[in-house]
């Protein structure tokens, strides 16, 4: 079959490699669509040495001699799951599993490949009112699901969103459905037009100051909650500043260089801040459910598509910062 391999630093080839061999609890998936995850472009970037590619859907094309309930043919998404052996897995918080960046499938083949296997159990059907596409995006949306939870948000909340990634969308829409008002801040052309009908207003901070701006749409108060899916330092350093006292601050984006601040506002402003990592199960069966309910239309994130053949201009893309997620068609 065909993968993805990464070889080195922003050096992914097509190759040849064996077919996953099936235990007797394991199914066969040809994969159809994955998606570029912000963790892969830090894989891709930093060479590591780690599989690339977890946000999937596809088909059954084989079944061990175990598998119950599922045929072949059948529409799949695989649940997330832990090394299932750390304090965290044992306590069912796989999200905080210690092996959560280390665990490999040996030659650093995931699901930017025709095939991927996995546990019988750990299989999720895709209903029919799901497309595949809508599949791959189940997983990014739990993640989004979990920064939301994270920051115990109210009916009637302000909140601000600051970087309007995949994540930074799909957390502003599901934000939209509690808050009085989502007022976001983002660079790129594409995602503001992404995000005009969901924020009650898109900033870009190359026109207009966002900290000034959030807070004269705030009285002067500040956004009840912020979320910071940026992963940048001045988007980190501007979440303190536009939220309100005893105001919470959550952070999924990624910033791996330090973050200069001044940790006074943060006791003057009684700030709550937390960091969001990852997503438990309940929240992934809850994305499916709110995606394939239609609480929220993802469809217009979906749209930028390339083969596996051209992957590295795929990844080129999604390192550009602009449109919604990208997918990969093996
Ligand atoms: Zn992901
Ligand atoms: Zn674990």
């Amino acid at each position: 079959m065909r993968a993805a391999i990464l070889e080195d630093r922003r050096k992914l080839v097509i190759r040849n490699v064996p077919e996953p061999v099936l235990d007797k609890d394991e199914v066969l998936i040809k994969v159809q669509y994955c998606g570029i995850c912000g963790s892969d472009l830090h894989v891709f970037l930093e060479g590591l040495r780690t599989s690339l590619g977890h946000e999937y859907s596809g088909d059954i094309v084989e079944t061990g001699k175990g598998v119950e309930g599922l045929e072949i043919g059948d529409p799949v998404v695989v649940k997330p799951r832990g090394c299932e052996e750390c304090y965290w897995c044992k306590r069912g918080e796989i999200g905080l599993c210690d092996k959560l960046f280390l665990r490999t499938t040996g030659r650093n083949v995931g699901a930017f490949a025709t095939y991927v296997k996995a546990k019988f159990d750990q299989i999720l059907k895709l209903s029919d009112e799901l497309t595949h596409e809508q599949g791959a995006i189940i997983e990014p949306t739990s993640v989004a699901l979990h920064a939301v939870n994270m920051s115990g948000m109210k009916i009637g909340d302000v909140v601000a969103v600051l970087g309007l990634g995949p994540i930074g969308q799909l957390v502003a829409r599901l934000a939209k459905l509690n808050a009085k008002a989502v007022y976001a801040t983002e660079t790129s052309q594409t995602r503001i037009e992404l995000a005009n009908n969901v924020a009650d207003e898109v900033i870009n901070p190359k026109v207009t100051d966002p900290v000034d701006r959030i807070l004269e749409l705030t009285n002067d108060r500040g956004a009840d909650i912020v979320f910071e899916c940026a992963g940048k330092e001045e988007t980190t350093q501007d979440s303190i500043a536009v939220a309100r006292k005893r105001g919470t601050i959550v952070i999924p984006g990624m910033c791996f260089e330090a973050v200069e601040t001044s940790f006074i506002d943060i006791v003057l402003k009684e700030l709550i801040i937390k960091g969001s990592l990852n997503k438990n199960m309940a929240e992934f069966v809850s994305a499916s459910e709110i995606i394939k309910k239609g609480i929220i239309d993802v469809n217009p994130l979906l749209t930028v598509k390339f083969p596996l053949e051209e992957i590295d201009k795929a990844f080129d893309k999604a390192l550009k910062g602009e449109g919604g997620k990208i997918l990969v068609k093996p």
